[in-house]
């Protein structure tokens, strides 16, 4: 029976995004897996990212009898209830709801009319589970879409940037590298993996980056990921400050009193 990202969540697990906050702020790593702190605040870009997414979804799911009017309908209900569910949303100036329900919609225009899936489709919304040497705990996650194409399989993962990725992203991009892992466990082949990259723009557009890796990608993401469980279990979470890490951390109140804390 096939399981749902929300089955396998319910035991404790690894996930990309844990490693991944790791990597970039153990503090905010401390505080949102360890401390399962209160979200100070939570920028709109995650309820917009999380409609955008499940929209996108649909379409994988329904083919392309899923008109663009059935998509934004869909994206105005589901941008609403992902909206309403979080705590002290914040937007940026002279940017509001109606701002960003309007800019889901001109970037669903760009998604249906360049979607490029309908005839390979091998699955949509894959949760999967999965053991990695050195670690106590499997390694979890969702695989967006898989299409075939001529026998090779290929993970889709779509995402909203705020601008077009630079070259050379998609191949040191550490989610890829955990993804391919997770499908070579589950499956015994090397996929290749799609990014598929909508900016949230005023004229919103569509990227797609092809990447690959190898077994040795593979060996180093194992030995990465045992050295940050590793690290988590000294239970030492220093902060990372910087523009980029601090600007709309969801904890930074608490971040600044951590020393006081400490004592
Ligand atoms: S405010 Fe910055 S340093 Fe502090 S937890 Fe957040 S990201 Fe890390």
């Amino acid at each position: 029976m096939e399981r749902s990202i929300d089955t396998v969540r319910e035991t404790p697990h690894w996930s990309y995004s844990a490693f991944n906050t790791y990597l970039t702020c153990p503090m905010r790593y401390y505080f949102r897996y360890i401390e399962h702190a209160e979200a100070e605040r939570t920028s709109v870009s995650i309820p917009f990212g999380r409609a955008f997414h499940a929209v996108l979804s649909e379409r994988a799911m329904k083919g392309a009898d899923y008109t663009v009017e059935d998509a934004k309908e869909d994206f105005s209900v589901f941008f609403k209830g992902e909206a309403e569910v979080c705590e002290k949303l914040t937007y940026k100036q002279d940017e509001d709801y109606l701002f960003w329900e309007q800019r889901g919609c001109d970037m669903l225009d760009v998604a249906l009319a360049e979607w490029t899936d309908d005839y390979t489709v091998k699955s949509v919304a894959e949760a999967f589970s999965v053991e990695v040497p050195g670690l106590s705990k499997p390694l979890i996650g969702e695989f967006d879409l898989v299409v075939t194409d001529g026998g090779d399989e290929t993970i889709c993962d779509w995402k909203t940037a705020s601008m077009k990725w630079p070259a050379g992203k998609a191949d040191r991009d550490l989610q890829a590298t955990t993804f391919c892992y997770a499908y070579r466990q589950l499956h015994g082949r090397m996929p290749m993996f799609r990014f598929d990259v909508f900016t949230k723009a005023k004229a919103p557009a569509h990227h797609q980056f092809y990447t690959y890796r190898n077994q040795d990608d593979l060996d180093r993401f194992v030995y990465l990921a045992g050295q940050i469980e590793k690290v988590v279990n000294t239970g030492i979470f220093l902060p990372v400050e910087s523009c980029m890490n601090c600007s709309e951390c969801a904890y930074s109140e608490r971040c600044k009193a951590a020393h006081r804390k400490a004592g």
